[in-house]
């Protein structure tokens, strides 16, 4: 439940609806929309190591797949529940639909805990979901991802299962796998990367001179550490602030992101590095600098802080990080928030990239990625923009408004209404 007493799908449905009135959408696409076109619940028995049988719940929803096959990533969690699962899947149809890749939206999950599980019995939870709901999805149908829990060894054993069901090896069943099992160059810090595209155009957009910028990064693992480096690269941009669960470092002069990232190889964190001083996570997204990018968790940016936070763009590399109550406090006080699922669409692209080329059967080097990377965010960032000028509404209602009107419009020359 959020500050409004709303779960995590009943807030996706109060973002459609704003999107659809300002949009004066027709109530049957609004209504098709506000629901998931399907949702499987499966029970997966699994042999655990002392020889008991335990089984385990999952889920697949698939929300929409007017604009092509649903995409969308599996996530391993202990806490998983339907509700989130069916929120992230709405998120992913509006995602696919922002950067315009020929997707629809669509989650799974497992109830389990992966640090409690040997390999062996990860692997058979992972081959049992597949066994569950392989029928469902498909290179044509939809394609899974690693997220939250699961990594490429899982996505390789899924495909290996789904392979073995259908009887020839279908690599783009799924992406994020392995490159040598046919995952894309360029797929593992794609979001990080994407989101700094995003930046990149948002500074122009706000005459901000990167050049003297000052960053702080909330979360230093995949995404934000990648970031971060990138950053880094731009010259005279500045990173002076990143954090992980343990606490955050700052230094006013700059930190160097790849250093951190030994530090925290060699310590299990970024705190305690020679090179800056040790603050607390709340101090991290107060303080005064140009760029705030919450690459963490969901919720971190709240009614209680927002006011306090002090950057004039704030990158939402993580997914949900800024509650709606925050959001319209920074709304308010006018700093410039690229949303989540714009900002960090570039997983997604490059995940479609990934099955692009094993569609092909040929594969691009890693520059190519990158470029093509750069072309798909900074057109998806325009055109929010555009959206967010010509209908006078902050860039989150913006890219619900350009994601939405693309589904709709789908859905009507398919004749669904
Ligand atoms: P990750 O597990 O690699 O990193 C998360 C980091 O956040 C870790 O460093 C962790 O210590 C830190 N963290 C946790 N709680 C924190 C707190 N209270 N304060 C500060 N730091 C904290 O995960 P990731 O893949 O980098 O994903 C980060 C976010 O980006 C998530 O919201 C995820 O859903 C979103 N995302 C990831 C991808 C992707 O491709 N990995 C794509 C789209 C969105």
């Amino acid at each position: 439940m959020n500050e409004k007493g709303l779960t995590l799908f009943e807030n996706t449905q109060v973002q459609l609806d704003t999107a659809a009135s300002l949009l004066d959408l027709e109530p049957n696409i609004h209504a098709i929309l506000r629901e998931p076109m399907r949702e499987l619940h499966v029970s997966i028995p699994v042999r655990m190591d002392n020889g008991e049988a335990k089984v385990f719940k999952g889920f697949r929803v698939q929300h929409n797949n007017a604009r092509g096959p649903c995409k969308g990533g599996i996530r391993f969690h202990p806490d998983e529940t339907i509700d989130t699962i069916r929120a992230l899947s709405a998120w992913m149809t509006w995602k696919c639909a922002v950067v315009d890749i020929p997707f629809g939206g669509s989650k799974g999950g497992v109830i389990c805990n992966p640090k409690e599980m040997s390999s062996g019995e990860l692997e058979r939870l992972s081959r049992g979901y597949i066994d569950a709901i392989w029928e469902f999805i498909g290179p044509e149908r939809d394609i899974p991802a690693p997220d939250v829990y699961t990594n490429p060894q899982v996505m390789a054993w899924m495909m290996d299962e789904y392979s073995k069901l259908r009887g020839y090896s279908s690599p783009g069943v799924i992406t994020g796998k392995p490159l040598a099992l046919g995952g894309s160059l360029g797929r593992s810090g794609a979001t990080g990367r994407g989101g700094v595209y995003t930046i990149i155009e948002a500074a122009k957009h706000l005459n901000l001179d990167l050049s003297v910028a000052t960053v702080a990064v909330q979360g230093y693992g995949n995404v934000g550490s990648n970031a971060a480096i990138l950053i880094h690269n731009i010259p005279g941009s500045k990173v002076v602030a990143v954090s992980d669960s343990k606490g955050g470092i700052y230094n006013k002069q700059g930190l160097d992101p790849h250093k951190v990232l030994q530090h925290k190889g060699e310590t299990g964190s970024v705190i305690n590095f020679s090179e800056a001083e040790n603050i607390g996570n709340d101090d991290l997204l107060e303080l005064d600098v140009d760029i705030l990018c919450p690459s963490a968790l969901e919720n971190s940016i709240t009614q209680a802080n927002a006011s306090k936070i002090r950057a004039k763009i704030v990158a939402e590399l993580a997914n949900g990080p800024t509650t709606p109550e925050a959001d319209e406090v920074l709304s308010d006080n006018g700093v410039f928030v690229i949303p989540d699922f714009l900002c960090n669409a570039g997983g997604v692209t490059v995940s479609y990239f990934e099955w692009v080329q094993n569609n092909y059967n040929y594969y691009w080097d890693e520059d190519e990625v990158h470029e093509r990377l750069n072309k798909k965010m900074t057109k998806a960032f325009q055109d929010v923009l555009s959206g967010s000028l010509k209908f006078k509404v902050n860039m989150r209602k913006a890219a619900h408004i350009v994601a939405v009107s693309r589904v709709a419009e789908a859905m009507r020359l398919r004749g669904w209404v």
